[in-house]
């Protein structure tokens, strides 16, 4: 069942389209399709989602279209030579997940996939295991390093949340193959239930921001994020985008940050939320501003939501152009740190690595009061 909250309008900025893999006949077809986007991109009407309108802005794809082919070739060129060395290996991560079997842990499977275990419950996070983050089999943005567990390795999965459509965070062949799909709740910013339909799961719950639900005592609350939406020509915008808390019933409390600008004006959580224990961050495609945020920006993010221990995500999986990959990390716990989070206190995870949640620092806190969707 789909259940739908008032639908707030919000939306992002103009598309810039796909990468194309390489050669000269996929570099023509990204300029023709980015300069075709950037041309028709007000023309159409049929995008009900914004950003708020005093956000950062998306920059114009003309204006960063050298930047992006730059990049492409430079990283087309160089991708084999990455480092790989935050990767753990395949039985590393299969024994450190069994290590703390019924603790409260975070899981990265890579990108923004992560398994999260609260109170017994497993959630799992913008599930995306193609090898292409792209509507085109074969080319757009590439896979460099497998997700850390093969679909049919995850333990049984109790909640899917998904930030927002793009193809690096909405794998339509993973969820259509998730096991045991009837015992799953999917929980998804408005629109985005029409990709959960038809296969087989127990329960839809669309969200707009500051709407929240509680599934199987986990109380989630979708939250603003600066970002776009968008999965096939002409339909731009047509799904939210949301960051996402999660609040288990012994007090746990994370924050899942989807893709984002920062903006602390508009991310913030309201001013009576005690804060988070954890916050799951896209710290890759920064080229992008008005879309997601510069490793130290993002590192402000996590500040500016009250975040304790900060986890940056979405590098280290798919090259986005940012230089070498290993540096964006480490730029995101410079700046963490010189903003005031203990060194100890910034997790640079290794993709396949377990982690044993923090406790919930603030015992006294008071909840916010839920708005609790009828599933
Ligand atoms: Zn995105
Ligand atoms: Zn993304």
């Amino acid at each position: 069942m789909v259940n739908t909250g008032s639908a707030e309008n919000h939306g992002g900025r103009r598309s810039a389209g796909v990468l194309p893999r390489s050669g000269a006949t996929t570099l023509a077809a990204l300029l023709v399709f980015s300069v075709a986007a950037a041309a028709v991109g007000d023309a159409y009407a049929d995008h009900p989602y914004e950003n708020p309108p005093d956000s950062p802005h998306r920059t114009n794809i003309i204006t960063r279209l050298p930047t992006m082919l730059w990049h492409y070739v430079r990283d087309t060129l160089t991708l084999a030579k990455h480092d790989r060395s935050h990767v753990l290996p395949h039985a590393e991560t299969v024994a450190g997940l069994h290590a703390l079997e019924g603790a409260n842990t975070v899981t990265w499977i890579g990108h923004m996939t992560t398994l999260l275990k609260l109170d017994g419950r497993t959630i799992l996070t913008d599930p995306w295991w193609a090898n292409y983050a792209s509507p085109v089999p074969g080319m757009g943005p590439r896979r460099y390093v497998p997700a850390a567990l093969g679909l049919d390795e995850l333990p049984p999965i109790d909640i899917v949340v998904v930030s927002h459509s793009h193809y690096d965070h909405l794998d339509l062949k993973a969820i259509a193959s998730l096991p045991h799909r009837e015992r799953i709740t999917a929980v998804v910013p408005l629109g985005v239930g029409r990709y959960f339909r038809g296969l087989g799961y127990g329960s839809v719950v669309e969200l707009g921001w500051h709407e929240s639900t509680i599934v199987d005592d986990i109380a989630i609350t979708a939250l603003p994020a600066i970002h776009w939406s968008q999965r096939v020509p002409f339909k731009k915008n047509d799904t939210l985008w949301a960051a996402f808390s999660l609040e288990s019933p012994s007090g746990a409390r994370i924050y899942f940050g989807g893709d984002s600008d920062r903006d602390a004006a508009h991310l913030q959580p309201a001013h009576d939320t005690p804060g988070y224990d954890l916050a799951l961050l896209s710290i890759g495609g920064f080229h992008n501003a008005g879309v997601h945020c510069a490793p130290e920006e993002c590192a402000a993010l996590g500040h500016d939501v009250g975040a304790r221990v900060l986890v940056p995500m979405h590098w280290g999986t798919i090259y986005l152009g940012e230089g070498p990959p290993l540096d964006l990390p480490a730029r995101f716990a410079r700046a963490a740190v010189a903003d005031g989070t203990a060194a100890e206190d910034v997790w640079v995870m290794r993709i396949g690595e377990t982690r044993e949640l923090p406790a919930p620092h603030d015992k006294t806190r008071v909840l916010r009061p839920l708005t609790v969707l009828d599933r």
